[in-house]
C-alpha cells in the first residue's frame, strides 16, 4: 500500500502508519477481536467516499449527490442478506457499540430492564456496564457461566429472567469460546415477554460461513462488528426482521447517528464480497481448526483452558492453576515482548482484577487470515507456553522471538 500522500503533507503519521504497518507484519496479531483486512478493503476505507454526507439511506437521503452512495450501500445491504440470511439490514452503525445503542433505543425505554451476561464472565461493556451508556440508561442485571465447566448457565439465566423480569435479553460474547444456544436463550426471552438481542460481534464471520449456528430467524435483533472474524470495513452491522426495520432506521439515523462513514459501508461492502466467496467457508473453518489445535496445544503444557476446549476462534486460559503468581496482565507483556500480542482478560469466577486478570485471550482469526495451519499453531503454542513458563527469563525471550519472526517471514502480510 502507497501512502506517499501522507508521506509529502505529514511525515509524522506516514512513519507511524509505516511502524504499524511493520508492527502488523513483524507479530502474531492473537487479539481475539482483530484481524487484517484485505488490500481491497482497506483501499474502499480509505476512499474519497468520506467526503459524501449521505444522511438517510439509499433512495431517501437528505442531501443531494449521493447517487453514487446508494450504489454503494446497497451492494453492502444485499451482500449481507445474502451472508447471513436476514430480512433487514442496516449496514450504517459505526460500531458494534453503536449498533447495540441503535437496538436499545428502537424498542426500549430509558430505566427498562436488560438481562446481560456479566462482563467478567465473557460479556461486553455495551451489554450494560455502569462504566458505558448502556449501564447507565438502563437497569441492569447480569446471567453467568458455570465456573465449574465454563460453559453458559441456562438454567441460572432462566431463573434470573424470571425473578428480574427484563425488557430485553442480550446474547453475544466477547470471550466465550463455546457455541451459544440461541434457541433456549430465545425460548427464555419469550417466556418473560423480553426482546433477545444477539450480539455477534466476535463471531459474524463464523456464523457466516456456517461454522456457528446462527441467531438470525432466531433472536429478534441480531447486531455484530463487520471488522472481528467477517474481515470487512470496520463498523457495525443490524439485523432483524421487517415488522422491526423501521424502528432500527430511526433508531440508527437520526436516533444515535448523523451521517454515516460511507467510506466504511464501502469497506463492508467490499468485506462481504470477498466473505461470499466459497473460499470463506474454508478460512471459517480453518480459523476454529486453528482454535481448537492452539487449545490442545496450550492444556498439553499444562495450561487450563477455560470450558476445556473452543468452538470458536476463541481461547480462553485461566492461568491461575498453573501459574498462580502471575497475572494475565504480566504474561501478556512478556508475551508482547516476544512478539506475540494477546490481551490479559477476565476469567469466571475471577478472583484478580479487570485491570489485572488471572487469564488470557486468545483469538486465531487474524493468523489464518496470514495462512497459518494448525501444525504452526502448535508451533505458537509451544511458544507461548514457553514464554508462560519463563516470563523473565532473557534467552527464552530472544529464542521464542526469533521463532516468531521465522513464522512471519513464511506467512508474509500487505506485500
Ligand atoms: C467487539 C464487540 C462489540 C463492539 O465493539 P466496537 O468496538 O464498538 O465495534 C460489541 N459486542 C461484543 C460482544 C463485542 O465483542
Amino acid at each position: 500500500m502507497d501512502y506517499s500522500h501522507v508521506r509529502a503533507t505529514d511525515p509524522a503519521v506516514a512513519d507511524a502508519i509505516a511502524d504499524e504497518t511493520d508492527r502488523q507484519r513483524e507479530t502474531l496479531s492473537m487479539i481475539a477481536s482483530e484481524n487484517h483486512a484485505s488490500k481491497a478493503v482497506v483501499e474502499a476505507q480509505g476512499s474519497v467516499l468520506t467526503n459524501k454526507y449521505a444522511e438517510g439511506y439509499p433512495g431517501e437521503r437528505y442531501y443531494a449527490g449521493c447517487e453514487f452512495a446508494d450504489v454503494v450501500e446497497d451492494l453492502a445491504v444485499e451482500r449481507a442478506r445474502d451472508l447471513w440470511g436476514a430480512e433487514h439490514v442496516n449496514v450504517q452503525p459505526h460500531s458494534g457499540s453503536q449498533a447495540n445503542m441503535a437496538v436499545y433505543f428502537a424498542v426500549l425505554d430509558p430505566g427498562d430492564r436488560i438481562l446481560s451476561l456479566e462482563l467478567e464472565h465473557g460479556g461486553h461493556l455495551s451489554h450494560g456496564h455502569p462504566a458505558n451508556f448502556a449501564g447507565q440508561l438502563f437497569d441492569v442485571e447480569h446471567y453467568r457461566v458455570d465456573p465449574e465447566t465454563g460453559y453458559l448457565d441456562y438454567e441460572g439465566l432462566a431463573a434470573t429472567a424470571d425473578e428480574f423480569d427484563p425488557d430485553a435479553i442480550v446474547s453475544g460474547f466477547s470471550a466465550y469460546p463455546r457455541r451459544v444456544d440461541w434457541e433456549r436463550i430465545d425460548a427464555v426471552a419469550d417466556a418473560v415477554d423480553a426482546y433477545h438481542v444477539a450480539d455477534i460481534a466476535h463471531i459474524t464471520g463464523l456464523v457466516a460461513a456456517g461454522v456457528h449456528p446462527s441467531p438470525v430467524g432466531v433472536a429478534d435483533f441480531v447486531t455484530g462488528s463487520t471488522h472481528k472474524t467477517i474481515r470487512a470495513g470496520r463498523g457495525g452491522i443490524v439485523m432483524c426482521g421487517e415488522e422491526h426495520a423501521d424502528a432500527v432506521d430511526n433508531a440508527v439515523f437520526p436516533g444515535v447517528q448523523g451521517g454515516p462513514l460511507m467510506h466504511n459501508v464501502a469497506g463492508k461492502a467490499v468485506g462481504f464480497r470477498e466473505a461470499l466467496d466459497p473460499s470463506f467457508t474454508e478460512y471459517a473453518e480453518g480459523v476454529v481448526e486453528n482454535a481448537r489445535t492452539l487449545a490442545e496445544t496450550l492444556a498439553d503444557h499444562g495450561l487450563s483452558v477455560v470450558s476445556g476446549g473452543t468452538d470458536t476462534h476463541i481461547v480462553l486460559v485461566d492461568l491461575r492453576d498453573s501459574h498462580p503468581d502471575l497475572s494475565g496482565g504480566d504474561a501478556e507483556a512478556a508475551l508482547e515482548r516476544t512478539g506475540i500480542v494477546l490481551n490479559g482478560n477476565t476469567v469466571p469466577g475471577e478472583t484478580r482484577s479487570p485491570f489485572d486478570p488471572s487469564g488470557i485471550r486468545a483469538g486465531t482469526a487474524a493468523l489464518t487470515t496470514r495462512g497459518f495451519d494448525a501444525n504452526d499453531m502448535e508451533t505458537v503454542g509451544d511458544l507461548i507456553a514457553r514464554v508462560l513458563d519463563a516470563p523473565e527469563d532473557a534467552a527464552v525471550r530472544d529464542e521464542v522471538s526469533e521463532a516468531v519472526d521465522e513464522l512471519c517471514a513464511a506467512h508474509p502480510l500487505y506485500e
